[in-house]
């Protein structure tokens, strides 16, 4: 190979080639040519790893917070990939139904309260009659924050407790299936639908052994303290 880097260009280079060419100067100086024979080789070793790969492609990706706290969470995987959707906007709400052409019915209104308000996510899941009641039989405030990250920081610092985002996915979980219960059976009475608590308890069998413990005495405590449907 030459050693005359310049013959190996059309002469005179533009601006942007020859700043190219500079930095290209840069590396072949920082890797200078040995004797040795080339060697390929991952950036973790000798040997492909699919998870390594993984990591690698994504790591410019800046992932927020609130989906690594799903995915880190002991919920079961069908909650937590319920959680991500909701969170990311793709829960078929009647609102994105809409939004999306999806004429499956004409009635936007939440099935959830009576006051027939446009079901949207934010809506349904936080600011709805019927979710508030139950964030704040649970003690969670959301109303600290000005987008859903920084709400969520804030409500999951004010509950204090290591099961945070265990405890909202499984209210995520419950609000919607009571709204598919009322949207496909058209039960009327949503409100006589149990108690979240015993609903909670029911999933928490999802979690982690030792979470689960934790969470359930802490279940037992909310339940004597207070009755969300009576
Ligand atoms: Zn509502």
């Amino acid at each position: 190979m030459t050693t005359d880097r310049t013959s190996l260009f059309h002469l005179p280079m533009s601006s942007q080639a020859y700043e190219e060419f500079g930095l290209l100067q840069d590396a072949l100086l920082a890797n200078p040519l040995s004797a040795e024979p080339d060697n390929w080789a991952y950036g973790w070793g000798q040997t492909y790893k699919s998870g390594q790969y993984y990591s690698l492609i994504h790591s410019h990706i800046l992932v927020p917070t609130i989906y690594k706290w799903i995915w880190k969470s002991s919920c079961i995987m069908r909650t937590k990939v319920f959680a991500w959707l909701l969170l990311s906007d793709r829960l078929n709400t009647r609102d994105l139904l809409k939004r999306h052409h999806w004429n499956v019915t004409d009635d936007t209104h939440c099935v959830l309260c009576v006051a027939h308000a446009y079901e949207e996510r934010f809506h349904l899941f936080f600011t709805c009659n019927f979710s508030q009641r139950i964030w704040n039989y649970l003690q969670i405030d959301w109303s600290l924050g000005d987008d859903i990250q920084s709400a969520t920081s804030a409500a999951r610092r004010e509950f204090g407790m290591p099961f945070f985002t265990e405890v909202v996915i499984l209210v995520y979980w419950h609000i919607w299936k009571l709204r598919n219960g009322i949207f496909f059976s058209r039960n009327t009475q949503p409100l006589a639908n149990g108690s979240v608590i015993l609903f909670m308890t029911f999933l928490c069998l999802g979690i982690e052994l030792k979470l689960n413990i934790v969470m359930l005495s802490w279940l037992g405590l909310m339940l004597c303290c207070n009755t969300l449907y009576r």
